[in-house]
């Protein structure tokens, strides 16, 4: 498969699920369950993609770090046990880890409540020429803070400045923000892994009946599994929000894990090829310069 086939494929795939403008979104739109038309069956044929995808990733990768201009950043936000763990490892598994950083957002360290609630994301973006990934993100802000008012309350804001229109102002802040990453070279891309209640049961049963798995289980995840409902109004509403042409959302259905790896391969793919991404090339005065080495190197004859 060449390398426009691969892309087509990327841009097609990706098309249903990639939301740029909010208005008319709803997340019941799109069913966890999807998996495009691909059959059960057709599982390898998926995989096969995604090994190739993963294969451009790695050159794309590298043409964004040798020519040192742009950064992306990769938001990651789902419910518990949608696979954001997973996919992170799967689909970055090609890329050269000097040129890509990982952060791992929890609830905030008392460090963190002293500042604004983009300080630590902000101060974590990815440098030019590599790609950044945030496992949850200040969309938390918009999440787990408006499920859970009491965590609003503990952030040591002015009173004054916590108002019925709190959600609206962050949707606001936090659209500047990524308009103003988007006009300095960092392209943004955000994926919502959307994963069913049902498929969220079975993942967590499997976790506690399986020893190697236990590890993962923890019991919070169950008792925040009771405002589920709750969590898919915060999203939807984020999503229709925070949605752009430059930092859109992709909501990648997550109940089959095969599938939600290769939507998002895809658009990693089609993102990191939107930039144009090209090494850089030299000047005459460079490539004089290593002529020049060469004849040192060579002693002017060719030989070492
Ligand atoms: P996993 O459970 O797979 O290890 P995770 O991303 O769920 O991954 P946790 O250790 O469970 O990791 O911690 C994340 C928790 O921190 C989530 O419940 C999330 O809602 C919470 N969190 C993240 N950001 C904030 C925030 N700004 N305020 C309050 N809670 C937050
Ligand atoms: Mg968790």
């Amino acid at each position: 498969m060449d390398t426009d086939q691969l892309l087509a494929d990327a841009r097609r795939l990706i098309k249903p699920y990639r939301i740029e403008d909010g208005d008319h979104f709803r997340l019941k739109d799109i069913d966890p369950g999807d998996t495009a038309d691909f059959d059960d069956d057709e599982k390898p044929r998926a995989k096969e993609w995604l090994g190739r995808g993963i294969e451009a990733l790695a050159g794309l990768q590298d043409r964004l770090y040798a020519q040192d201009r742009w950064a992306v950043l990769l938001i990651f936000q789902a419910m518990d046990a949608a696979g954001k763990d997973g996919v992170i490892k799967h689909v970055m598994s090609g890329i050269n880890p000097q040129g890509c950083q990982v952060f791992s957002f929890k609830a905030p360290t008392s460090e963190e409540l002293d500042h604004d609630y983009l300080w630590r994301c902000l101060r974590n973006l990815p440098e030019r020429g590599r790609i950044g990934i945030f496992n949850r993100s200040y969309y938390e802000e918009t999440l787990v803070v408006r499920v859970h008012p009491e965590i609003l309350a503990r952030q040591q804001l002015p009173p004054e400045l916590v108002t019925k229109d709190i959600w609206k102002e962050r949707f606001q802040d936090i659209r500047a923000v990524e308009r103003f990453l988007s006009r300095n070279g960092v392209l943004v891309r955000k994926f919502f892994l959307h994963v069913s209640k049902k498929e969220q049961k079975r993942r967590f049963l499997e976790r506690i009946d399986h020893p190697e798995k236990n590890w993962k289980f923890s019991l919070a995840d169950v008792a925040e599994r009771d405002h589920f409902d709750e969590y898919m109004e915060a999203y939807e509403d984020a999503i229709r929000e925070t949605a752009s042409e430059d930092a859109p959302w992709f909501v990648v259905p997550a109940d089959n894990k095969w599938f939600t790896r290769l939507i998002v391969g895809a658009a990693v793919v089609d993102a990191l090829t939107s930039l144009k991404l090209a090494y850089p090339t030299l000047g005459p005065d460079k490539l004089a310069e290593l002529r020049a080495a060469r004849e040192r190197l060579t002693g002017g004859n060719g030989k070492s």
